[in-house]
């Protein structure tokens, strides 16, 4: 088997390989990816998060998602899909929606194939009132993000928003607010962050 990213043989048998899936990463590219986890708040919201967005996440997000690497789609969670059943067991996956636009060019939706490994239900209820491409974004238009998801799905008990990367927070922040009407108890969730903000950066939303 050869290392999805960096294209290195894996054959060394580890024991973990033994009783788990085997990792689709090298040793050395999984050392250096490294999960810290860290909960991020914006405003009254707590957001937990799993990876710097380093230049490594990044360049593996961008071959995955840019690229239409679907065989990434493991990669993310190879170590954490199990723990983020067992935390979020009872809740379902709210996903953060691309722009149809992007979906389409990528020819699946990235997020979902990432979460799906966690085995908790899915739920795509929640959509984009316009169709704005958050890559790129200004800081003024990401604002605007706050204000652009709706909820289209049923009631829910128990919600856990995802999203990959969050930047300023905006869209978690925005889908948060389009949900709050429609779940008992929610939860917001995303891969990586581009910097630890302080409180007072993050209210600035
Ligand atoms: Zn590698």
């Amino acid at each position: 088997m050869k290392c999805l990213y960096c294209d290195s043989r894996i054959d060394k048998i580890t024991l973990k390989s033994l009783f788990f899936k085997e990792d689709p990463l090298c040793r050395e590219c999984r050392k250096a990816l490294k999960t810290e986890h860290k909960t991020i708040r914006i405003n009254e919201i707590e957001v937990s998060t799993f990876f710097d967005y380093d230049s490594l996440f990044r360049s593996v997000l961008l071959q995955y998602k840019e690229c239409c690497d679907e065989a990434l789609k493991d990669v993310f969670l190879y170590d954490l899909a199990f723990m983020i059943y067992l935390r979020y067991l009872g809740y379902e996956i709210v996903l953060i929606p691309s722009s149809e636009l992007k979906k389409e060019k990528r020819g699946f939706d990235h997020l979902k194939l990432i979460f799906e490994s966690t085995g908790l239900k899915m739920n795509d209820g929640l959509k984009m009132k316009k169709q704005l491409i958050q890559e790129g974004a200004s800081a003024e238009e990401r604002k605007r993000m706050t204000d652009n998801y709706v909820y289209e799905g049923k009631p829910l008990r128990k919600a856990l928003i995802v999203d990959d990367v969050m930047t300023t927070g905006s869209s978690l922040y925005g889908a948060y607010q389009a949900l709050k009407p429609y779940a008992g108890k929610i939860k917001v969730l995303s891969l990586a962050r581009v910097h630890d903000f302080t409180n007072q950066e993050a209210s600035v939303l």
